[in-house]
């Protein structure tokens, strides 16, 4: 950080290309209070990079992890009905298929609220939570998962070892993302392994982000973004094999792959893996090519969707934003709408209530507010969760208004529509 040579945070050659340039914004997960409206406001740039040796995306560490995830962080899991039955299905999954019982340890990094870990308690598998951000370990021990405060890495893994706590299962669920030393990171997963263990890592795929146009995937938060063809090199670099992955429509879709130790025991690499292997290579993955049309798609959402809200707002229609989550930070800093265009935002995180969105400052209530103003449209800013919003919301076509989503492209849905 600081220099002038940016180099690539895995393989550490120099990061020449650019895959698409966002503009400046502040860390999205920053929610400000009212008298923080007045002070002065970090930006910062937000520009995707791509490494032409390893083909990872990212961006440099312009916001440290300590800052973003070592105090007080708003993002609670449990408050996404959706995302707690998908780690719920998940935790019955892997206990069968991995023969989990009262002997083992299942290990979550970054395991947040204990969304993930409650679930394994009735299955008798004795669990470990690591999380930094204090407030949400405060409640996942509150539910009885048991959460040491900390960053992960090679230090707190073998620390975790010496105390006889190496993991027959490691989950990280959109953290490997978050992590600015992949390496120390992925050595610690290596090294917390049991020679028979296995760790499953969830991300949103590269593949599906970019042809999904989903650019508000990209946020500081957010350091680096994983294709499979990338991952598996980063595994194999620290002694892992990657030898299942399974395709999720969660985040807008995402991939799970298994790794084990490459000095342990197991299966060989399954026919998955080498599908969807090939499927990144034939369509450009190890090219620059991909990575350089992105940008004009992005561009091109950005004035489709200003368009229709100059267009609505001058037609003297109301719109309201459904959902504050880190990435919609993303898309109003870049597109530049504030509360010219949407009067407020509303989310289920009462964290969120009566704080300000970074950057564009527009103000953040509780979803019954909603019916009070009866705005003409909603912006739906979770775009993954569409069909969940839409089926909570969906009492709101009773004044008229119509549901709204800005991506892959600019959609506008009749509340009667049923949900895809
Ligand atoms: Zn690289």
């Amino acid at each position: 950080m600081g220099t002038d040579t940016v180099t690539c945070r895995f393989c550490a050659a120099p990061l020449m290309h650019e895959v698409v340039d966002l503009g400046m914004s502040p860390p999205c997960e920053s929610f400000l209070s009212a008298e923080a409206l007045d002070q002065a406001e970090a930006f910062h740039p937000l520009r995707v990079l791509v490494c032409d040796r390893c083909w990872l995306v990212q961006l440099r560490e312009y916001v440290s992890a300590q800052e973003i995830f070592g105090h007080e962080y708003a993002y609670f899991s449990s408050f996404s009905t959706s995302w707690v039955e998908h780690a719920k299905r998940y935790c019955v999954a892997m206990t069968e298929r991995f023969g989990l019982s009262k002997d083992s340890l299942a290990v979550e990094l970054a395991s947040n609220d204990g969304y993930l870990l409650q679930h394994f308690l009735p299955l008798g598998v004795p669990v470990l939570g690591i999380e930094p951000a204090p407030n949400v370990a405060e409640k996942a021990e509150a539910i009885g998962v048991p959460t040491l405060v900390e960053f992960f890495g090679r230090d707190l893994a073998d620390r975790l070892v010496a105390k006889g706590k190496a993991a027959d299962l490691i989950a990280g669920n959109n953290v490997l993302a978050q992590v600015p030393d992949v390496n120390d990171f992925v050595d610690g997963i290596a090294r917390l392994l049991k020679p028979t263990g296995v760790a499953t890592l969830e991300f949103p795929h590269l593949e599906r982000t970019l042809a999904g146009n989903q650019f508000d995937q990209f946020y500081h938060e957010h350091y680096s973004y994983f294709s499979l063809l990338t991952v598996e090199k980063i595994g194999a670099e620290h002694g892992l094999v990657l030898f299942d992955v399974e395709e999720l429509p969660t985040h807008g879709g995402s991939l799970r792959v298994f790794f084990r130790r490459r000095d342990g025991a197991g299966p060989a690499p399954s026919e998955r893996v080498a599908e969807i292997r090939a499927r990144e290579l034939a369509l450009g993955y190890a090219d620059l090519g991909v990575y350089r049309a992105f940008g004009e798609s992005v561009a091109r959402t950005k004035r489709r969707l200003l368009s229709f809200l100059i267009e609505a707002k001058e037609a003297g229609k109301r719109v309201v934003g459904y959902g504050a989550p880190g990435k919609g930070n993303t898309l109003l800093n870049y597109c530049g709408i504030r509360t010219d265009f949407l009067d407020f935002l509303v989310d289920r995180n009462p964290y969120k209530h009566g704080r300000f969105a970074p950057g564009t400052h527009i103000p953040i209530h509780p979803v019954e507010e909603i019916d009070r103003a009866r705005p003409d449209y909603l912006l739906i800013m979770p775009w993954n969760l569409e069909r969940e919003i839409r089926q909570q919301m969906r009492h709101v076509g009773g004044w008229g208004c119509k549901f709204v989503v800005a991506i892959p492209e600019v959609r506008v849905i009749e509340p009667s529509e049923v949900p895809a």
